[in-house]
């Protein structure tokens, strides 16, 4: 019923796999937009609940055939052997943690997270019970003092927002292994394009689809990928009962990011690169932080877990908040906002936005210093950026 062939490439499986054509023929994917399926007879609405047949549906809470058609298309780019989508990146970092774990249960985390992952983990966990340690990712040693027999599960993303740092995968995924602990990693930064998650050991990887999969600014929506006795056995009765669904018409949209964001993705990143490049040694500029630099000090473990430095670059203005603002302020291309992955470019000043409740200590932990940017490269012209950049540090 749906098409796809394992030996395509990834750009192949971007375009192609999943796809569920109606009666119609229709090129474009189609929008399913409907909550409920009709069925047949009353024999076969009770053999439906009884048991779902391939392909089948009973519910858009539970599944419909563009959301299922996103699912197999993403698990197909991501090599995994099943996805679940759903309303936001929240929703599936808290699906993907909270299916998964009892009270009682011990989790290791690394501790430089996105607000809301910290949330989960610090909040909600605790609040049922579960006991969580935070570790420095980059430190290897920290892992394996927290890492305990009885540890359940170990979270964290693969490079961290804002700093820019680089879980070494592959060593945390063996140390979590060891004592079967299931790795759960929140892939954002790396994106569906250079992500080799399952080759260096995750076991469940999470998206938020609002970012580059999406890469346009339009919807919120999250997957979660694993394994098909983690994804249908685990999440999906935690996930179908508890109600953050992805709407079709946001599977749609995903759906169709899919088939660009390989070449989305690749021309960010070269964008990137090259404003890192343009602002190193910059007078006016403290450091500037870009995994793909070979300035930076996790470069050769970027290189071999990611290729590439990613969509990202950080860099922090001399003078503080006064010097950030009056950068940001006089910028005529780059959008102020917050999210990333976008065909915009954005800025987005951390400190005082997306990081703004952290106490100053973890800010300082995390090197949030009041003169860091950080910056989403687009899809607009790299040299129209780089002089947007050079006229913004002009003005400090
Ligand atoms: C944006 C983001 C999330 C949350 O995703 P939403 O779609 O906004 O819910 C989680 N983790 C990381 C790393 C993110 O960048």
């Amino acid at each position: 019923m749906t098409k796809d062939n394992s030996n395509w490439k990834s750009r192949t499986k971007a375009v192609h796999s999943g796809t569920r054509r109606s009666q119609y023929g229709e090129v474009s994917e189609a929008i399913f937009m409907t909550q409920g399926f009709v069925y047949e007879t009353a024999e076969a609405a009770e053999a439906r609940f009884v048991q779902l047949g391939e392909d089948e549906f009973i519910y858009a809470r539970y599944g419909n055939p563009t959301v299922a058609m996103f699912e197999d298309r993403i698990a197909a780019i991501e090599g995994t052997e099943d996805a679940f989508a759903c309303a936001s990146g929240m929703a599936a970092v808290n699906g993907a943690l909270v299916s998964m774990l009892r009270a009682g249960d011990h989790v290791v985390s690394a501790k430089a997270l996105f607000g809301s992952c910290l949330y989960i983990l610090e909040e909600i966990l605790g609040r049922y019970g579960v006991d969580v340690t935070f570790v420095d990712g980059t430190d290897l040693d920290q892992w394996k003092a927290a890492i305990r027999p009885d540890t359940k599960a170990v979270f964290f993303e693969s490079v961290s927002n804002p700093a820019l740092e680089v879980i070494d995968m592959k060593s945390v995924s063996d140390l979590a292994h060891a004592v079967g602990a299931l790795v759960v990693v929140d892939n954002v930064f790396s994106t569906p394009v250079f992500s080799r998650a399952t080759e260096l050991g995750a076991d469940v990887i999470v998206y938020s689809t609002t970012k580059h999969i999406d890469g346009q600014g339009r919807a919120l929506g999250g997957v979660v990928l694993g394994s098909k006795e983690f994804i249908r056995g685990t999440l999906e009765p935690y996930m179908k009962h508890t109600g953050a669904a992805m709407s079709p018409f946001t599977a749609w949209i995903m759906l169709k990011g899919l088939e660009t964001l390989d070449l989305r993705v690749r021309a960010q990143a070269a964008t990137a690169a090259a404003i890192a490049k343009a602002l190193e040694g910059h007078p006016k500029l403290e450091r500037v932080v870009y995994p793909g630099s070979p300035s930076h000090p996790q470069y050769d473990l970027c290189q071999a877990q990611m290729g590439s430095g990613g969509t990202m670059v950080a860099y922090e203005i001399k003078g503080g908040r006064d010097a950030a603002f009056r950068f940001m302020n006089a910028l005529e291309i780059c959008t102020i906002s917050n999210n990333l992955g976008d065909a915009k470019t954005i800025v987005t000043h951390p400190a005082t936005t997306t990081h703004q409740r952290l106490p100053q200590e973890q800010k300082d932990h995390l090197g949030i210093t009041y003169g860091l940017i950080r910056m989403s490269a687009g899809l607009e012209d790299a040299q129209d950026l780089i002089d947007d950049v050079l006229r913004g540090l002009d003005a400090v």
